[in-house]
């Protein structure tokens, strides 16, 4: 199929231009000002940005997670961050403890197989280090095309490592050319809070966040990148949340050492305000937690210094009556609320709109960065000829609210529901194929493939 978009604004992570857009066999393969193509489907873009389709480098679809699953799988979170604008998703492979990667893959393909409506990735979680697994990494990333290995600092018992497996990953890691990413909590300070609150009864939601203290994200933080500085290991802190954690990275980079950071929206736009309404507040328990106000600013400051490259979503969401399930202890409430949808329009709104970042750095954060940190680029991630045609067209100026009701995906309500915003994804190429038009989504399961990812980027 060939597609011509005529008279869009052009954005990339660099440049910001009128011109059209010509698509072929899946592939941007012109752009120009009055191109003299036929094309079997035109679209006028005027007045509408055009701009690679996102990258969501952090969701969990169909995740085993505290006794259950994360509401949304693969179709119907994939179609869901085709309606906001994100294309490709990388999504976490989970090792069982004393199984192997290759089991956990196979796992994670039989779930995609099918089903996966927009493209995606995957993370390896690594949760178990030793030396067979470590021979599974290097397979890993020569022949699977997955080339980072996602650890947790916390959940002992279940996905914990400890340091000495953490630095003897990173080890070979580095030898290969792949990336650590890293959870970045103190477990252990994290259980023993958890456990001091339980026992003097203090079940709310509320004792979430007080039992996930700035320091234990910020000290986890400065210990990962001591290891990353200690093996010379490439690595890509998630879900950022924090000042302390901040700092953690600023120091690193005082010491001439490049760490790769990703925040998330909740992060950027919501504060620990959130946790007074009850039960309510479930709806936010994550971790880690929702952070205060002056961390919101450190955040926003740390995209301005390029010391935050990428937002991702942590998208893990569960239905109402799974979040029930901690109703009368906040520590069995499953972890993760549903984002997948909104990541680019919140960020437009609350990012572009209201004078935070640049749009070229609005697309640095969504899709070009992600793509260069986790080997997808120039495949995927920007606007240039010969890449990959996954194009969002983009009404900057038309207002909607976000509801429930409205959004796409598996799950009963919403974080968001009511909030106004500025800017909406209009229709979506993958891989030059129309997936959303019209507010409908013509792309069907099954149609999202696999990337397979080259070795990881040590400089962006
Ligand atoms: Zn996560």
């Amino acid at each position: 199929m060939s597609v011509l978009i005529k008279n869009g604004r052009i954005v990339t992570a660099a440049e910001d231009y009128i011109s059209d857009l010509f698509i072929e066999d899946g592939k941007i393969s012109a752009i120009g000002k009055d191109l003299p193509y036929k094309a079997e489907k035109e679209i006028d873009a005027s007045g509408k940005l055009v701009f690679p389709g996102g990258i969501d480098p952090h969701v969990h679809l169909e995740m085993p997670f505290m006794g259950t699953f994360s509401s949304d799988d693969y179709e119907t979170g994939t179609r869901a961050a085709l309606f906001g604008g994100t294309t490709t998703v990388i999504d976490f492979i989970l090792q069982t403890q004393g199984d192997t990667l290759h089991n956990a893959l196979k796992t994670w393909q039989e779930k995609s197989k099918g089903k996966a409506v927009g493209d995606y990735s995957y993370h390896m979680a690594v949760t178990d280090f030793n030396d067979s697994v470590a021979e599974e990494v290097v397979e890993f990333i020569e022949e699977e095309g997955i080339t980072s290995f996602k650890t947790f600092m916390a959940y002992k018992g279940a996905l914990m490592i400890d340091d000495g497996q953490m630095i003897n990953l990173m080890k070979v890691v580095k030898e290969n050319g792949g990336l650590v990413t890293v959870h970045a909590t103190n477990g252990d300070v994290i259980d023993s809070l958890v456990a001091k609150n339980l026992s003097e009864g203090n079940t709310a939601p509320l004792y979430h966040y007080l039992s996930q203290p700035e320091v234990t994200e910020a000290e986890a933080s400065a210990r990962f990148t001591d290891m990353l500085h200690y093996t010379g290991c490439p690595g890509y802190i998630v879900h950022m949340t924090c000042e302390g954690a901040m700092n953690a990275v600023r120091r690193a980079a005082m010491r001439n050492q490049k760490v790769f950071v990703e925040t998330c929206p909740q992060y950027l736009l919501v504060d620990a305000s959130v946790y007074e309404n009850g039960f309510e507040s479930s709806k936010w328990v994550m971790s880690p937690p929702i952070r205060e106000k002056k961390d919101q600013e450190a955040l926003w400051a740390g995209i301005q210094q390029g010391l935050i490259n990428s937002i991702g979503t942590d998208h893990c969401p569960f239905k109402w009556d799974q979040k029930l399930m901690g109703k009368d202890d906040f520590s069995k409430i499953p972890n993760g609320h549903p984002a997948i949808e909104h990541r680019m329009e919140l960020i437009y709104s609350e990012g572009v709109k209201k004078g935070r970042i640049s749009l070229n750095k609005y697309v640095e954060l969504t899709a070009t960065n992600p793509a260069k940190i986790f080997g997808m680029y120039p495949k995927k991630g920007t606007i240039a000829v010969g890449s990959d045609a996954d194009v969002v067209i983009f009404d900057p100026n038309k207002k909607h609210t976000i509801s429930k009701d409205s959004h796409h995906m598996n799950v009963d309500f919403s974080n968001y529901e009511g909030w106004e915003v500025t800017g909406k994804t209009e229709t979506v190429l993958l891989r030059g194929n129309v997936a959303i038009e019209n507010g409908e989504c013509h792309a069907e399961p099954g149609s999202g493939q696999f990337v397979k990812r080259d070795k990881t980027s040590y400089v962006i």
